[in-house]
């Protein structure tokens, strides 16, 4: 059984992806407490399902073969590995969004992972497991820093400088509320950063404290 907090239909706000129909699939559950944590209902579990209530469930999503696993945080129950495999039979194109601390090191290839680092603001700075650079794909993976001010972005220019991350895909996403979104734009492009920002489009849709979107 998992523990999830809530599977739902909507358009895919972050990543490469955001802009498509996807089908999400939050499990319950996170051992960080990051200062801005926008779902912090999925700490505790909301119902247990078996693989087989979940694939019937998301499978009312008909024509709709994108999936994210998020959470909280998914890695945290080791069942979520039989959800991958059993996604994948269903030719399911799978999207793990996963917050950095847990080892990358069994995720089978097919799952396109977008991987968090967690910055200074997020006050989970040091949360991130370094040995999991060697897991991310270049190819199909993307790593995400979520930045609440200035000194969050210098840090996170710093970290892909450091690491020499520049051929990955780098997702910057400003905290709404916190960090305004013309101050970022004007970094990146001062800077000449090749790094993709992204806005969370789904709080933009609809309103930002809604669950299920
Ligand atoms: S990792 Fe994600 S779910 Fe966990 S506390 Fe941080 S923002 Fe919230």
């Amino acid at each position: 059984m998992l523990e999830i907090s809530e599977i739902f239909c909507s358009i895919q706000g972050e990543s490469t992806y955001a802009g498509l129909p996807c089908i999400f699939i939050r499990l319950a559950g996170c051992n960080l407490r990051c200062d801005y944590c926008d779902t912090t209902y999925s700490y505790e579990s909301d119902i247990s399902l078996s693989i087989n209530d979940i694939i019937t469930k998301i499978k009312e999503y008909d024509t709709i073969k994108l999936v994210e696993i998020t959470g909280g945080e998914p890695l945290l129950q080791p069942e979520v590995y039989q959800l991958f495999e059993s996604l994948h039979k269903d030719r399911y194109t799978i999207l793990l969004e996963t917050n950095g601390s847990i080892s990358l090191k069994d995720i089978p290839k097919y799952i396109i992972k977008i991987v968090d680092v967690k910055c200074p603001g997020s006050g989970e700075e040091n949360s991130f497991l370094l040995e999991n650079l060697e897991f991310i794909n270049q190819e199909n993976d993307e790593i995400k820093f979520v930045l609440s001010n200035n000194f969050d972005y210098n840090w996170a220019k710093d970290f892909i400088m450091k690491y020499q991350l520049n051929e990955y895909e780098i997702l910057f996403s400003p905290v709404s509320g916190k960090l305004n979104f013309q101050d970022l734009a004007k970094w990146i492009t001062e800077d000449k950063l090749p790094v993709r920002m992204q806005l969370q489009l789904h709080k933009i849709i609809w309103d930002k404290d809604r669950r299920g979107i």
